[in-house]
């Protein structure tokens, strides 16, 4: 087994993460490294995850910490990497802090009018579990326009699934825009 690794470091059985290392799997010349005279050697392990699926995985990955699971921890946490969040996790964010914070745009339509974010939601884990991913098109929906921000209350609809408490709101929301555009176009 050793050689044929090559060398290189043996870590069956090691631990990181919820990965425990099976075996060395192979070895993969694998594009550049730094220019186009340097290939870049990647040694393949096969892993098992704590939570049951096994997976081969760069070793260079699990030795520098990018990679800790097979995938089921950075499903969570790939979401809120700085600049690059994913679109469901801008839409929490925003639903947040439009029922929280006094100083978001929106917070006189949602937080000032009493809309909530129920407690369970308040962790992005449990609003991602509950709703899943925004479907291609479709746009988070509260079914009573009045309700809170709650599994029993939300959906992913397409415009014209919108709620009818929705449709009223975005004109009354569009007319108040027009409105303020007026007044800044005034002060000038
Ligand atoms: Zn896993």
């Amino acid at each position: 087994m050793k050689g044929r690794i090559h060398n290189r470091k043996d870590i069956t059985n090691n631990k990181y993460g919820k990965l425990t290392a099976i075996r060395f799997a192979k070895k993969q010349i694998s594009g550049v490294k730094f220019n186009d005279k340097i290939p870049y050697t990647k040694y393949i392990w096969l892993f098992k995850c704590d939570c049951g699926n096994e997976k081969m995985i760069n070793r260079n990955d699990i030795i520098s910490g990018n990679v800790r699971s097979c995938g089921c921890l950075s499903i969570v946490h790939g979401y809120a990497r700085g600049g690059k969040a994913k679109p469901i996790y801008n839409i929490w964010r925003n639903l947040k802090a439009k029922c929280s914070n006094p100083n978001h745009y929106s917070y006189a339509e949602y937080g000032g009018r009493g809309v909530k974010v129920c407690e369970r939601w308040l962790k992005f884990e449990n609003f991602l579990a509950d709703m899943g991913e925004r479907p291609k098109g479709k746009t988070l929906d509260r079914i009573d326009g009045d309700g809170n921000y709650e599994p029993k209350n939300c959906r992913w609809a397409t415009r014209s699934e919108q709620s009818s408490n929705q449709r009223r709101y975005k004109k009354e929301y569009k007319d108040k825009l027009a409105n303020m555009r007026t007044t800044i176009l005034h002060k000038k």
